[in-house]
């Protein structure tokens, strides 16, 4: 995808967050990687009003903070800008306020072992970041720990971030997260899970090398390439 296209998938996978209950107003954020740039959503603006112009553009290793766009962009920058520089393999990253993954980050719960699908984190927990204000670089130091390893974490008081190689894949696992939530809050309801132990989440981690949201192939790669299943 070209930069256009990019800026333009960020407002399609905002709005879709949104109309899937995902996320809701202009809480929450989206950026991806485009060659040394990073591209986020603008602070506080509607997502059906956003263009592609209105994406904010950010060096990655250039000078920190520096922007270019018509509008600010996300309050959130540090945490997306400090994510790409340390994490290389990461293309992009959604932030959501997503109502299950919010209670228990509210309560300072992680997330355990309770579905095999916490294998796609990078992990047998999803952990909590610890409590800072919104857009500080203390909030981007503690989610930077809490992702360690990790595909996604909960932020105490405020929502979770989701990082993937591209803005599908982030997204995928922003709904994966949110889904475990809201399975671990309910079994919390009635009498707690029986969590999976740490080999039983290797096993399900050396599958996931191979499972997930696949990546489109190209035509013609499509129509001639059969491969065996060994899943
Ligand atoms: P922005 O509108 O500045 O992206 O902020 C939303 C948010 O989620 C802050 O944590
Ligand atoms: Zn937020």
């Amino acid at each position: 995808m070209d930069d256009r296209q990019l800026r333009q998938s960020i407002i399609d996978h905002c709005i879709g967050m949104n109309a899937s209950g995902l996320n809701q107003g202009t809480s929450g954020n989206i950026s991806v990687r485009s060659g040394d740039a990073m591209l986020i959503t603008p602070s506080a603006t509607p997502y059906a009003a956003m263009t592609p112009e209105h994406i904010a553009a950010m060096p990655i290793e250039g000078e920190y903070g520096s922007w270019s766009g018509p509008l600010k962009p996300s309050t959130e920058w540090r945490f997306h800008l400090d994510i790409m520089r340390a994490r290389p393999e990461v293309g992009a990253i959604v932030h959501t306020h997503s109502t299950y993954a919010t209670i228990l980050a509210i309560a300072r719960k992680e997330i355990p072992a309770c579905h095999y699908m916490i294998a796609a984190f990078g992990g047998s927990t999803i952990r909590c970041a610890g409590y800072a204000r919104y857009g500080t670089q203390e909030l981007s130091d503690v989610a930077l720990k809490a992702l360690d390893g990790r595909n996604g974490c909960l932020l105490a008081n405020h929502g979770m971030i989701a990082v993937g190689p591209n803005l599908e894949k982030a997204m995928w696992l922003a709904v994966e997260l949110e889904t475990i939530a809201r399975q671990y809050y309910h079994s919390l309801l009635i009498g707690g899970p029986v969590l999976l132990s740490e080999a039983e989440i290797a096993e399900t981690m050396k599958g996931f090398a191979t499972y997930g949201l696949q990546d489109r192939k190209a035509d013609g790669e499509r129509k001639t390439t059969r491969k065996k299943t060994t899943v």
